[in-house]
């Protein structure tokens, strides 16, 4: 008998794999694994339903020289909202793609994963699925070890508020020394970088996301330049998803 186990996981995608099968990747809290799902694509199967990302779920897996297969799922968390908003789900396959990405890179799995649950949480059930990817993308920063340093002047180590983001110090400056490292966001920008970066996510609510919303700061940009510069990453989710809008 191969030996069953018992794990819960978000199912992240689904590849199509020969015979009516496909392959689905599912993160733990012990990392990202793939598992053999089989018969998912007939029109009555059972199965088809766990190929629709994100999906919580508990399982069951046996294990194999090979490929483990999942055998058995029970869906804590649909995330019907994600599903029934476009927006909301493009949101989710940018998120999915920067997961499966940089899962390997990050050293606290566990730490992780909670924090993904969380986050397809808030995406779920608020609105401002804009703010919640920023606050995605700036926190993962963290977890990859490459936060940019905010408290005070990176060049001259002033300690003051007024302070400005730039790419390449990946941190702040001051007033004084922005005519030597130029600057890549304004004093307002980079109190809101700021704002989205130490929030604890226990105290993410709608009023916090509606009162980022509100001052209609984009940060997206700086964001997507600060993952090319120090992770050589560009979003090809993203690239698709401005070629369709
Ligand atoms: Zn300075």
């Amino acid at each position: 008998m191969k030996p069953v186990i018992k794990k819960r996981g978000i199912i992240l995608n689904a590849k199509d794999y020969k015979d009516n099968a496909k392959i689905i990747t599912i993160l733990t809290e012990d990392g990202k694994i793939d598992l053999l799902l089989k018969g998912t694509t007939k029109m009555n199967s059972g199965n088809k339903k766990y190929t629709l990302a994100p999906l919580e779920v508990d399982f069951m897996m046996t294990e194999s020289n090979v490929l483990a297969t999942f055998t058995q799922g029970y869906i804590i968390n649909n995330y019907l909202h994600i599903k029934d908003d476009i927006n909301k789900s493009l949101t989710s396959l940018v998120m999915i793609e920067k997961i499966i990405a940089f899962c390997e890179h990050i050293d606290k799995q566990e730490l992780f994963y909670h924090f993904v649950l969380k986050m397809f949480n808030l995406l779920d059930t608020y609105k401002y699925d804009f703010v919640v990817l920023a606050i995605f993308e700036i926190k993962l920063l963290y977890l990859l070890g490459i936060a940019p340093t905010l408290n005070g002047c990176n060049k001259c180590a002033k300690k003051t508020n007024e302070l400005f983001l730039s790419i390449n110090l990946g941190g702040t400056c001051c007033k004084d020394c922005i005519k030597d490292c130029g600057y890549d966001l304004d004093l307002n920008e980079t109190k809101i970088f700021k704002y989205l970066y130490l929030i604890k996510l226990e105290n993410i609510d709608e009023k916090f996301l509606k009162l980022i919303d509100d001052t209609n700061i984009d940060l997206s940009h700086f964001i997507d330049r600060y993952y090319e510069k120090y992770m050589d990453f560009y979003s090809k989710t993203k690239k698709v998803i401005k070629k369709i809008s």
